[in-house]
């Protein structure tokens, strides 16, 4: 015999999801609409985090960003924080055991992110230039 209920909330199968699904077309919508969200933001995140990432990276080839030492205990030996991923330039250094550290500890972190962000060199050759009309060769 033809399964003409919904599995999941035992009403009415629709005539034409009966035999092919084993669930009504609500149950189905519903469904996606609980899987969706499950995905999205950590996609959605990892883009984020990914372009941040890269637009630093080269921000700091560039030479727009210099490398200083670990804002935590002072190593020369460092890497790109991100105090936000939605604010890919706004970044601090940090040595590698400063930085596993504080991604643990929410209490570094709030610390580390209440230090000033590295400055960007390129915005202030930018200013000057509106300023003080410099030649263009300065900003590519
Ligand atoms: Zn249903
Ligand atoms: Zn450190
Ligand atoms: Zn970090």
């Amino acid at each position: 015999m033809r399964k003409t209920t919904c599995s999941k909330c035992g009403g009415p199968m629709e005539e034409s999801r009966v035999g092919k699904y084993g669930y009504c077309k609500k149950c189905h919508a519903k469904n996606m609409r609980d899987n969706r969200p499950k995905w999205t933001p950590v996609y959605f995140e990892e883009k984020q985090k990914m372009r941040a990432r890269s637009r630093s990276r080269d921000y700091v080839n560039k030479g727009y960003i210099v490398k200083e030492r670990c804002v935590l205990c002072g190593k020369k030996d460092t890497e790109v924080h991100h105090r936000d991923y939605a604010d890919p330039l706004n970044v601090l250094w940090v040595c590698k055991d400063c930085h596993a550290a504080i991604h643990k500890a929410h209490e570094l972190i709030k610390i580390v992110n209440s230090k000033p962000a590295a400055p960007i060199i390129k915005g202030i050759k930018r200013r000057k230039r509106k300023s003080d009309g410099m030649p263009s060769d300065i900003q590519r």
